[in-house]
């Protein structure tokens, strides 16, 4: 596995790497890997002849109260984890290989990063848009894979690549869980023991929107509440929103005839957690 900092020698292997008629994989993390990470990595593996994942903690989608100081880095134990899938290449730079001071041009994919996790968020999904533009420029792959735990993220990204016409398939992967039905996340090793259990609420809340919505097709609003039922129940949980949202475009007031996206985003603690599920109409 080869590992590269340097975004110049990065675009130079991908150019060779298309010129021998390869099909390249991009996986973008930010370390600290888990089972979610690796599932990504497979499909991923499955789809491409070379496969490179990225780890970079990227500065510019944090806001200047959140994590970036200490959001968890284990460089050399993910290089481990990838070595087994296996991955070909990780590209990790650093942010002053990715950013010069000078730099100024941004990527926004407008309305779908308003609601949400955007609404609560200022500037974070153009710091990920504008991340992920640069990852593309820089390794050329035709194929990129993202996980629908961040599901506003996914939605963004697959925006960006209409807008701008980026020749990438986006190619998205279901949330992998905990056994007890958590959704894997780096920022779940801020948790301790009795967070962790507090936790659970999120995906206790998902599962009873998803029954709401099975056992009578009835309205957003009535699913919502479900949900938010389950998160009030738990006292070390401090909800930041529940909301339905049409699946495709994230907007507001859903259509039932049409997939619905049902979202949470709660502080544990001070550990901020998401999670979503879509309701299909025949579900
Ligand atoms: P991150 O390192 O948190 O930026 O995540 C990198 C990629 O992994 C993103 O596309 C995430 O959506 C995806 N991801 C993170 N956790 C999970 C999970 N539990 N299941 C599926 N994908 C995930």
């Amino acid at each position: 596995m080869n590992i590269i900092t340097s975004p110049d020698e990065m675009t130079r292997f991908s150019s060779d790497a298309i010129q021998r008629g390869e099909r390249i994989g991009l996986v973008p993390t930010m370390g600290f890997l888990h089972d979610g990470h690796l599932a990504l990595m497979r499909e991923g593996r499955r789809e491409s002849s070379v496969l490179i994942a990225s780890i970079f903690v990227n500065p510019t989608q944090f806001g200047p109260t959140e994590d970036f100081a200490r959001y968890p880095r284990s460089f050399e134990r993910d290089c481990a984890m990838l070595e087994t899938v296996p991955v070909d290449v990780v590209f990790a730079p650093e942010p002053a290989a990715m950013y010069s001071p000078d730099a100024q041009t941004w990527v926004d994919a407008g309305d779908i990063t308003g609601g949400l996790c955007g609404a609560h968020r200022p500037g974070h999904f153009r710091g990920v848009t504008t991340v992920v533009a640069k990852l593309f420029n820089i390794v050329k792959p035709h194929l990129a894979v993202f996980g629908e735990k961040d599901f506003q993220q996914l939605r963004a990204i697959q925006k960006m690549v209409r807008d701008l016409n980026f020749d990438v398939e986006v190619m998205p992967v279901p949330i992998v869980r905990e056994k007890d039905g958590l959704a894997m996340s780096s920022r779940n090793a801020y948790l301790s023991v009795t967070e962790r259990e507090d936790a659970l609420a999120l995906s206790l809340a998902i599962r009873a929107a998803r029954d709401k919505h099975r056992a009578a097709p009835c309205c957003a609003e009535e699913i919502v509440f479900a949900a938010s039922r389950v998160l009030k129940r738990m006292k070390g949980i401090e909800i930041e929103y529940v909301e339905a949202v049409d699946a495709e475009t994230l907007a507001r007031h859903p259509s039932l005839d049409r997939p619905i996206l049902i979202a949470i985003a709660a502080r544990v603690g001070k550990t901020r957690l998401i999670d979503n599920v879509v309701l299909n109409p025949q579900e």
